[in-house]
């Protein structure tokens, strides 16, 4: 077997131009920086400029194309606007059905500002960030939320678009102090998370309280003959520094349990058409809805309580909006009416 230091140059290219690994479902480990040098190397810059040629050349080279007579260029031209834009209507509202709102409003966008234009040559990832695992309802697995992320961010950028609820719940029970609930969410309490790509854990350590959460599942394979695992930070680390595969599940970490399969789907440079905007990346084009849950008394407002060992409740665990929580559990003075633990609910559907 070759080993890499004794491989050719374009043996090397190779390397780093995706293959399937498993045909249709993933591709082999490329390293996503030299794959976009790869494209940069054998494209013409005209190809990914953002610039459009100007209409009378690009006339011209169709007239010579063609070997065609300017006046019949123009003769074609005017038959072809009509259908054109005939085309161009039914074209558009096929569009707006099946996009997004958010796909809608960022295609094309350009920034106010020049300074955060995305630079040509660019390449843009897409994710599927799934459902965390523990919260897998559904009898097949449904992408959660579809991001785009440019290839020179960090890894600890995509960590922060990724939205999850148990980053808004709030610990502790409060069923004797329900006007106390704090408002510290824990995503303000607990920093720690990793993304495991690769064989590597990359872990947050962007503040003092960020703990390496890998240290535990390193340990246990340390006794179990498994291979030696790396760590990394993610905030040092850009999409272009790794190697990856597309269509592989990898894992992302966050609230000590809660995980998350990503999915890299597409690598692609950027398109004049793509939101041009640096600001707006990572950026979400898909978010899966949820169905919000209901009071289970008045089946009218969102739940925002939880409580259990509640003689008062239908089931156990039983939800309820804040109003019917508050008249069936406190009399009118605020004093607690019989033992039930209390706990603050943040739906799922919050995100909506
Ligand atoms: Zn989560
Ligand atoms: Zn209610």
């Amino acid at each position: 077997m070759a080993e890499s230091s004794t491989l050719t140059c374009e043996e090397k290219q190779h390397e780093n131009v995706p293959v399937y690994e498993f045909i249709d479902v993933n591709s082999k480990e490329f390293h996503i920086g030299a794959f976009r040098d790869l494209w940069l190397d054998v494209l013409n810059p005209e190809v990914y400029s953002y610039g459009e040629p100007a209409p009378e050349i690009e006339d011209v080279e169709f007239i010579e194309e063609m070997g065609i007579e300017p006046k019949t260029l123009e003769e074609l031209k005017s038959i072809c606007r009509y259908n054109r834009e005939t085309v161009f209507f039914k074209f558009y509202f096929c569009i707006t059905y099946f996009m997004t709102y958010v796909e809608m409003m960022s295609v094309g966008k350009k920034p106010d500002n020049l300074r955060d234009l995305i630079p040509e040559g660019e390449i843009i990832l897409t994710f599927n960030i799934m459902y965390p695992i523990l919260f897998q309802r559904f009898k097949f697995v449904r992408a959660y939320q579809t991001l785009h992320v440019l290839g020179s961010q960090k890894l600890s950028d995509l960590r922060d678009a990724i939205c999850c609820v148990s980053d808004l719940q709030v610990f502790g029970e409060f069923s004797n102090t329900p006007d106390m609930v704090p408002q510290f969410i824990s995503k303000d309490h607990y920093k720690s998370a990793f993304f495991f790509f690769n064989g590597t854990f990359f872990n947050d350590t962007r503040f003092p309280e960020c703990q390496d959460i890998s240290k535990t599942t390193r340990e246990w394979t340390r006794t179990r003959d498994f291979p030696e695992f790396k760590t990394a930070k993610m905030e040092d680390t850009s999409f272009y520094d790794l190697k990856m595969k597309v269509g592989f599940p990898y894992l992302y970490t966050h609230q000590g349990d809660c995980e998350h399969v990503v999915i890299l789907t597409d690598v692609r440079l950027v398109h004049q058409d793509d939101c041009l905007d640096m600001k707006l990346y990572p950026l979400i084009t898909h978010k899966h809805r949820v169905v919000t849950r209901k009071c289970s008394v008045c089946h009218l407002y969102i739940s925002r309580w939880i409580t259990t060992s509640d003689a008062f409740a239908p089931t156990d665990p039983c939800l309820f909006c804040d109003q019917c929580f508050r008249m069936f559990h406190y009399d009118d003075k605020g004093n607690k009416l019989g033992d039930f633990l209390a706990y603050a609910y943040v739906d799922p559907g919050t995100f909506n």
